[in-house]
């Protein structure tokens, strides 16, 4: 950030009185403008003991996979935007079941939360945002082709808690981007 988006200033960064870390603050009105993780929530959506995947039309990660998530706009609930990017990128009406997994994206300050959803019907399709949409058998999926280290885990998680039928609420941390780091807690 370069200029206050209240009056045009430069900013600077500096610890405001009363705080303990750098923010960007405005030099002529003296605005405080912080900077906090942004919500990504999704759906793992399920039909016939198949999950829906989405191979990406757009970068990051073109031509990989990926459960349909992106970020929350301003006036929804975490369950309308998780619906939300499920109708955009998999042209796919769910119901959902329950909140599945929370992870915290620490080096790209970015928190994922991933419903399990049922579909009603097998209807979905591409969009502007997919190539492709289809729904995998556990052992048709993609692993070394799909997008993110997050969508790797929540689908780890899921054929791990299947087994038992029961999907409590899985906490994820990831810490940077080596595949190796995520810190899954019960
Ligand atoms: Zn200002």
């Amino acid at each position: 950030m370069k200029f206050c988006n209240q009056c045009g200033a430069s900013v600077e960064q500096r610890v405001p009185e009363g705080d303990n870390r750098p923010r960007h603050v405005c030099t002529a009105c003296g605005t405080i403008h912080y900077s906090n993780p942004r919500i990504i929530a999704g759906c793992l959506p399920v039909y016939d003991n198949r999950v829906l995947l989405c191979r990406r039309a757009i970068e990051p990660r073109l031509g990989y996979w990926t459960l349909p998530a992106g970020f929350m706009e301003n006036g929804e609930s975490t369950e309308d935007a998780a619906r939300r990017e499920t109708l955009e990128e998999a042209c796919t009406e769910v119901n959902i079941q329950s909140l599945y997994t929370l992870t915290s994206i620490v080096h790209v300050n970015q928190v994922q939360l991933i419903y399990l959803a049922d579909m009603p019907t097998p209807d979905y399709g591409p969009s502007e945002e997919s190539l492709e949409v289809r729904l995998f058998e556990e052992h048709e999926i993609p692993w070394d082709a799909l997008a993110f280290e997050t969508i790797r885990q929540v689908l780890r998680l899921y054929f791990e808690d299947r087994k038992q039928q029961q999907f409590p609420l899985r906490h994820v941390e990831i810490n940077n981007n080596a595949f190796n780091t995520a810190r899954v807690h019960d």
